[in-house]
């Protein structure tokens, strides 16, 4: 079994999951820096250092999953943290599209159901296919922590309140996808009460990344700095949180 305690990343290749890896690996992590195209994850692990190796790993492929965790198994044996962190934020924002015609053409009576689909498939569906199939070697670990890297853009709570600043962009793409995922790390938080195993979601904060065309107000360093946290709560850490580096959200 290999000797340092083992963080997978998912989407690490660029953003806010490289950022983690990075940290993870000051941390003392041996980082696998998941990513579904390898060329891009090996220039990233490249990047990362000598601590963290690719894995090929397209969270929507129930097979590269598979071999992803066949490939943790046989070659480290351990498996300690988890970050879900790939997502997408659409899929039909043609180039020069603005911000608010997208969001015009994605309002629930209008949406594409296979815009809702291919989202929710990244978002929601492969964090729960890549928490199946890694879940075995997670039990194993002595105090295994999942991140699930979320948006308070999802939050329910905040987008109920008529006052609430960011409610006109609340749509049932991509914060509908986080609010889905927010109810996934509460059914995970749930199942695992009891083992040890704390599973809690992180939103990053607005992030210059490729995600929003770099947009962004914050740094990525900023950005991995609740998620990171949470992948190193203690024993006496939460489990089944909403939180970002300021503190708790509302759901
Ligand atoms: P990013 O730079 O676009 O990174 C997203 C990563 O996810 C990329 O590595 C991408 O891979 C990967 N990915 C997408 N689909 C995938 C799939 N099917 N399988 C595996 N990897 C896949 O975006 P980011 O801003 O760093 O986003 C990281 C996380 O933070 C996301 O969960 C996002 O929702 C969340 N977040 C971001 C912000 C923000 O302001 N940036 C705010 C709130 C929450 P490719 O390079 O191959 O595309």
């Amino acid at each position: 079994m290999h000797d340092k305690p083992v963080a997978l990343v998912t989407g690490a290749n660029q953003g806010i999951g490289l950022q983690i890896a990075k940290d993870l690996v000051t941390h003392g992590f041996t980082v696998l820096v998941g990513s579904r195209h390898l060329d891009r994850g090996e220039a990233a692990a490249k990047e990362v250092g000598p601590d963290a190796r690719a894995l090929q790993l397209d969270v929507t492929d129930q097979a590269s999953i598979a071999a992803a965790a066949a490939r943790i198994r046989n070659e480290l044996g351990r498996l300690d943290v988890l970050v879900n962190n790939a997502a997408i934020s659409n899929t039909g924002m043609k180039p020069g599209m603005s911000v608010e015609t997208y969001s015009e053409s994605t309002r629930a009576s209008v949406v594409s159901l296979d815009e809702v689909r291919a989202v929710f498939e990244t978002n929601v569906y492969g964090v729960v296919a890549v928490y199946q199939a890694m879940l075995p070697l997670l039990r194993e670990a002595p105090a295994a922590r999942i991140v699930n890297v979320s948006s308070g853009a999802g939050s329910l709570t905040r987008n109920s309140d008529p006052a609430h600043s960011h409610r006109a962009i609340f749509g049932p793409v991509y914060p509908a996808s986080k609010t889905a995922l927010n109810a996934m790390t509460v059914a995970m938080a749930i199942e695992l009460e009891g083992t040890g195993i704390k599973v809690n979601a992180a939103c990053p904060g607005f992030t210059k990344t490729n995600l929003n065309n770099y947009a962004g107000t914050q740094t990525v360093e900023e950005g991995a700095r609740e998620p990171v946290r949470l992948a190193l709560l203690g024993p006496d850490g939460p489990s089944g949180t909403f939180s970002n580096s300021a503190g708790p959200l509302p759901w």
